[in-house]
């Protein structure tokens, strides 16, 4: 087993942060102390998968989290180092000292368990619609998305001329597609 503390580490891409995201968070909160967020996959943005840099990602989620007076996080951007076997100890050697990780991964799971921590699912909350590809396909469809994700996203996206830019990076307003690699942040 790792450190004893009751720190407790999540890993998503979170492109953008929803609503299911928070309501981990939330749940997180409740059974942690600290909360650590890795912000997978942090080295791409401007892609119809990816359309948000890290820094983007990370005020998202910080704003989010403010605004819902959670305190007690860390956020960490951790690029994709495409290399299942040593990937735990990349992002061991990021983040602060956690002792479980939060995901619905199976092979996220897999890896953690291997190296001897603590695994923990949440349930996922209304997943039709509290979903990455669902909100990315909505905004850039121009579709309704506002509801499915916090009100601090909704600003952020805003400032950021996200809707433009996704709409942007849709398949069907490129001529060619450039679906990046994925990496260890893909999952369910
Ligand atoms: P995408 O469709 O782009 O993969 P996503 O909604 O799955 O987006 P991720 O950033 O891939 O979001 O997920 C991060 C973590 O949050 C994963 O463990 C994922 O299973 C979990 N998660 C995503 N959506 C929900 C939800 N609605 N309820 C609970 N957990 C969720
Ligand atoms: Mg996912």
């Amino acid at each position: 087993m790792k450190a004893k503390n009751r720190d407790c580490l999540l890993i998503g891409r979170f492109q953008p942060f929803h609503k299911g995201h928070l309501q981990v968070v939330k749940t997180i909160a409740r059974e942690c102390d600290d909360i650590i967020i890795g912000i997978g996959s942090a080295q791409y943005s401007h892609t119809a998968e990816n359309p948000f840099t890290a820094g983007e990602r990370h005020l998202m989620i910080s704003r989010a989290l403010q605004e819902e007076g959670i305190g007690n996080f860390f956020l960490v951007p951790i690029v994709d180092i495409n290399r299942y076997a040593i990937w735990v100890s990349h992002v061991v050697s990021m983040v602060p000292p956690f002792s479980r990780v939060y995901t619905n991964n199976g092979l996220t799971r897999r890896l953690f368990i291997e190296e001897g921590y603590e695994v923990s699912s949440s349930p996922m909350f209304n997943r039709e619609q509290y979903s990455g590809t669902e909100i990315r396909r909505r905004i850039a469809s121009n579709d309704n998305w506002e509801q499915l994700v916090p009100n601090a996203v909704v600003s952020v996206i805003k400032e950021i001329d996200g809707v433009s830019r996704l709409m942007d990076l849709a398949p069907s307003q490129r001529r060619e597609v450039d679906e990046s690699g994925a990496g260890i942040g893909e999952d369910a």
